[in-house]
């Protein structure tokens, strides 16, 4: 509302809420420290999982940071941010997610304190800006380049495994998981965008410690013939189709009106060739698999398999272009055209039978581009959050692979920054040099959180941790949970792609940024729609229901 000459003019509709200043700010901070708290418990190698109960029953038990962001029904705009960048930073480089929002929320914790010991909120900003830019400076010169070892690739996955719940098989899926990286990987492209090329098959049954490594693809099918063979092994040609084989059905409603019997004849003999010329073609060219994207009729099947062809159809578009990629064939639209040079190799097709499901096996092709993983495990729960793990263990050799550089964890790199990071505010001066001192303490929440989370003392932890960085050199030093001691980490193996601090630094600072910078909020009055989804519970009623069971103490909402 504004005044003009006394009169109140309204400039917003009816309803509208405005929130200024201070208590704008701090509603968004409350919010993102109400978030970060959620998932600080669960970071590094002793944090806990979480079972989120979502408002259709559906359980989901997980460790990972940006898994349990996305389940939550989070309402505040500032949480909400905090979960975009969450998401932000698991679509970058897949790790690190609970990190940047234990780091932003400090930032923000500790950008409050600065605001009311009478410090701008835009000299904050400034130091935290120059504090960022600073610390991905000392990141570039305190990281080490992997050299294409490939012991390196697997001590980052065993990493970010550590803190998951199958660490147990860790060793094992590291391995996993560097191989395929390894094998796949190509000239021109990034590897981290490769690990779109790898299916990991989920299949319950016997334990995490049975998943293997399938050098091709496996397809979720049967023949569409009964007497198909279950084993064709050989030098194989795979031709994959897009082109449906039966009759095209028209898009209105038709109807044929058959007079004599000679006609009906006639008609079903005009079908039956249509059904042969795609057999015949096939095997002009020579083909011995054919995967089909769209149906095959009964009498294509008949005609494929007396012409010596073994036949899947109903694959998923994506499921057809990885095949594509690891046989090193082209997908076909129209069989009429298809030549020699289109077909892919494998020199192993086989049908088998797994936890109940039918099951193919297309293996031994040259060098193949996309590969599948048998993620097996006892339960559908257990399944699904290894699946989450195989996926960071995957997306961390990528970055390794594409990016190169590796640092210490277990707050070794964090301490390190923080460390170089007050040496270089002590020589800034000005108005910003207590908000880059602040932004280096900050850094402390993580290897904190660690401590706290492993039931070990944090300030002891954290004096050592101080008293070696401020020498330089020590790098490497940091806490290694499973000893509970404070070690050199690139030494132990307790290491990470560099990337995932640089981005997760980038993230945290950008959200804490653009908070700081909010000094008004204006809501619009809520319109009462139908409410969201279906069947949504009332409020509070089981669910996650908003955060207030898990933020401690809630969150005040403007
Ligand atoms: P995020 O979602 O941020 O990746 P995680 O729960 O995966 O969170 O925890 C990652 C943190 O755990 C990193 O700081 C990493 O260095 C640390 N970490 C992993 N293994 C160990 C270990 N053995 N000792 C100490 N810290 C470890
Ligand atoms: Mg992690």
């Amino acid at each position: 509302m504004a005044q003009l000459g006394g009169v109140p003019i309204l400039i917003l509709k009816e309803g509208t809420e405005t929130n200024k200043g201070k208590s704008a700010r701090d509603s968004n901070i409350q919010a993102i420290r109400a978030v970060a708290e959620a998932v600080k418990t669960t970071l590094g190698p002793r944090g806990m999982d979480k079972m989120l109960v979502d408002s259709l029953g559906d359980v989901t038990i997980t460790n990972d940071g940006a898994t349990i962001l996305d389940k939550l029904d989070v309402e505040h705009p500032g949480a909400k941010m905090a979960v975009a960048i969450a998401k932000n930073q698991d679509e970058l480089v897949g790790d690190g997610t609970t990190s940047s929002v234990i780091f932003a929320a400090q930032l923000l914790s500790a950008a409050q304190d600065l605001m009311d010991q009478g410090i701008h909120p835009s000299t904050i900003i400034k130091g935290y800006r120059s504090a960022m830019s600073e610390a991905l400076k000392i990141i570039d010169n305190i990281s080490k380049d992997y050299e294409n070892n490939r012991d390196i690739l697997e001590k980052v996955a065993i990493t970010t495994m550590n803190s998951k719940g199958i660490a147990g098989d860790k060793f094992l899926i590291a391995k996993i998981a560097t191989d395929v990286m390894l094998k796949i990987k190509e000239e021109k492209k990034s590897s981290y965008n490769s690990v779109k090329d790898i299916v990991v098959l989920k299949k319950r049954g016997k334990s995490i410690h049975e998943t293997e490594l399938i050098e091709g693809i496996v397809l979720e099918k049967e023949p569409v013939h009964p007497l198909m063979p279950k084993i064709l092994t050989g030098d194989l040609k795979i031709a994959c189709v897009s082109q449906g084989f039966e009759i095209k059905k028209t898009e209105f409603s038709s109807e044929l009106r058959i007079t004599s019997p000679e006609l009906m004849n006639k008609f079903l003999e005009r079908e039956e060739k249509a059904m042969k010329k795609f057999a015949d073609k096939l095997k002009e060219v020579g083909v011995n698999v054919v995967v089909n994207q769209k149906g095959i009729e009964d009498m294509a099947a008949h005609y494929l398999y007396k012409a010596g062809i073994f036949a899947i159809k109903s694959v998923t578009k994506s499921d057809l272009e990885k095949l594509a990629k690891a046989t090193g064939a082209t997908i076909v639209e129209d069989v009429n055209t298809i030549s020699p040079s289109d077909l892919g190799y494998a020199k192993r097709v086989e049908c088998k039978k797994i936890a109940g499901d039918d099951l193919v096996f297309i293996t031994g092709c040259k060098d193949p581009k996309a590969m599948t993983i048998l993620l097996r495990g006892g339960s559908s729960s257990v399944i699904d959050e290894a699946e989450r793990t195989l996926h960071d263990a995957l997306s961390v050799i990528g970055t390794m692979i594409d990016k190169k550089r590796y640092v210490a964890g277990g707050g070794a790199v964090e301490m390190e920054i923080s460390a170089r990071l007050l040496e270089f505010a002590s020589k800034s001066g000005g108005k910003e040099q207590i908000s880059i001192e602040t932004f280096a303490r900050c850094l402390e929440a993580i290897p904190i959180a660690l401590a706290e989370n492993a039931g070990l003392e944090p300030i002891d932890i954290i004096a050592q941790l101080r008293s070696k960085h401020v020498t330089k050199g020590n790098d490497g030093w940091g806490l290694e949970i499973y000893s509970g001691t404070v070690t050199d980490n690139y030494k132990t193996g307790v290491i990470e792609p560099a990337a995932n601090i640089s981005t997760f630094l980038k993230s945290a600072t950008e959200l804490a940024i653009l908070i700081l910078r909010i000094d008004e909020t204006i809501r619009a009055k809520k319109t009462s729609g139908p409410p969201r989804g279906a069947g949504a519970m009332p409020p509070g009623a089981g669910g996650m229901g908003g955060m207030g069971g898990m933020g401690g103490g809630g969150m005040p909402y403007m």
